[in-house]
């Protein structure tokens, strides 16, 4: 898939230039020379990066590029006029990732363009990096020696497999996400089993007699799986 870029520029004879040349290197490139339809394409296209003129009908660049910066990640190259517009461009309230002073040459501008999207493609797999160990993380639960796989629902005792039912499981895992709360057998009657269940809470009994059994060092008194006066049970862990 050809990376896409937004040429946002007012003056027919630059757009044209910009487009021809970055389509030559391959890029699927979209333009126009309006600042509100420059919002409403980059929503659309969802490009990889705008190239954004500062003068501009309908709106101007500052504050196409605010907005932007609002709504995506897409790195912004900003193309001033004036020398006393760079301070603003790289500041702050507007927030480009980089600015060209025309007049530029093409190969001034391929450069950046390419330095922008390698930096935008290198912060991009980080961010899967750590989205891929924070769900990961946040997939297994662990108490001790005893560990809740929910992807592939499977459930380590002292590093071994235990061998659960559906429902075992289904009610070990719902327990463990509410840690140290009080539960009462009609709450995960009707969470685990569904509210249509018919069945009264003495199946959340016999449940939980059977994970003890298999969970807990001494299923007589129970460490993991406490009974709660007035009718329920904690999970501690
Ligand atoms: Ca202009």
């Amino acid at each position: 898939m050809p990376e896409k870029i937004l040429v946002v520029e007012d003056e027919p004879a630059l757009q044209e230039t910009l487009v021809y040349n970055l389509e030559k290197q391959g890029y699927q490139v979209e333009s126009t020379a309006d600042g509100r339809a420059a919002l409403d394409l980059a929503r659309q296209l969802k490009p990889d990066l705008i190239l954004l003129d500062i003068m501009l009908p309908g709106m101007d660049g500052f504050e196409v590029c605010r907005t932007l910066r609002r709504e995506m990640n897409a790195p912004v190259l900003m193309l001033t006029a004036r020398d006393d517009e760079i301070d603003r461009v790289v500041g702050l309230e507007v927030g480009a990732d980089d600015y060209l002073t025309k007049p530029f040459s093409m190969r001034e501008l391929m450069a950046r363009v390419k330095a922008q999207l390698r930096r935008s493609a290198v912060i991009r797999e980080e961010l899967e990096k750590i989205k891929s160990t924070e769900t990961a993380a946040h997939d297994i639960l662990t108490f001790g020696n005893l560990l809740v796989n929910q992807t592939r629902r499977e459930v380590m005792l002292d590093g071994q497999p235990l061998a659960l039912k559906p429902k075992e499981y289904d009610l070990l895992l719902f327990l463990a996400q509410h840690r140290g709360q009080m539960l009462s057998r009609e709450f995960v009657l009707e969470r685990v089993w569904g509210w249509d269940y018919i069945g009264d809470s003495r199946t959340v009994d016999v449940h939980v007699r059977w994970l003890r059994q298999k969970i807990e060092t001494d299923p007589a008194t129970p460490s993991r799986i406490v009974t709660v006066r007035g009718g329920g049970y904690r999970f501690e862990g």
